[in-house]
């Protein structure tokens, strides 16, 4: 860090002589004591080290051929090094701009609305108060709109309400659809909107005849 500081002080101060006809004031068509114009590019790109650099310096700020190919070459990096930094400016623009469009241009996402609950080997929830959630429980996400309820075995077919109610019983949503048998499955289908329920325990309710509902302990997520 320190040398590459020294470095540019150095080459500050000779920028500052080319304003003074540095550039003229010391031909030398002869070249010299000159370095080769290999040397001279690498020590303009500061790819030699300071040390072999620092006699060099010396050397150009006393000889105007080498001092212009040395400004030149200088001039070169900057505006090499002024374009990779466009570049990468422009590099992390479009990558910001390809991220924003890919973030915001999804379509919503749908993959939930229609949930499948399978009560074949479903066990029916016991006793007046059964206790909170458990592991296995029935889920359906608040974003479900659809439900495919594939009922117990020896079902029958027909109509049926289908209710969620809460951990103390009470209907939260009513609604009824039809079952049919379909591949040896009866198949319950039924529109729901639970966008604004609470996520948390409930009880899935079919009832076919009377007014007793079978219920399914359920998690709303
Ligand atoms: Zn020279």
């Amino acid at each position: 860090m320190k040398a590459q500081e020294e470095f540019n002080g150095e080459e500050k101060r000779m920028l500052d002589l080319l304003g003074k006809g540095l550039s003229r004031d010391f031909p030398n068509p002869q070249r010299v004591g000159c370095p080769d114009s290999a040397l001279l590019r690498r020590i303009a790109l500061r790819t030699v080290p300071l040390s072999e650099a620092d006699r060099w310096l010396t050397h150009f700020s006393s000889c105007s051929p080498c001092f212009q190919e040395f400004t030149q070459f200088r001039k070169q990096a900057v505006e090499r090094r002024r374009t990779q930094v466009w570049l990468a400016a422009a590099a992390v623009i479009i990558f910001a701009v390809a991220g924003w469009l890919w973030v915001h241009t999804r379509p919503a996402v749908q993959t939930s609305a229609t949930v499948v609950l399978d009560l074949r080997e479903r066990s029916l929830a016991r006793g007046e108060n059964p206790k909170g959630a458990k592991e296995g429980d029935l889920e359906i996400p608040r974003t479900a709109r659809h439900l495919i309820v594939d009922l117990p075995i020896g079902s029958k077919e027909g109509s049926y309400d289908l209710a969620l109610l809460n951990e103390a019983g009470d209907e939260v949503l009513r609604a009824t659809g039809t079952a049919t048998l379909e591949d040896h499955v009866v198949i319950l289908r039924a529109d729901i909107d639970i966008r604004n329920l609470s996520p948390g325990f409930y009880f899935v309710g079919l009832r076919q005849l009377g007014p007793e509902w079978s219920r399914y302990p359920t998690r709303v997520i």
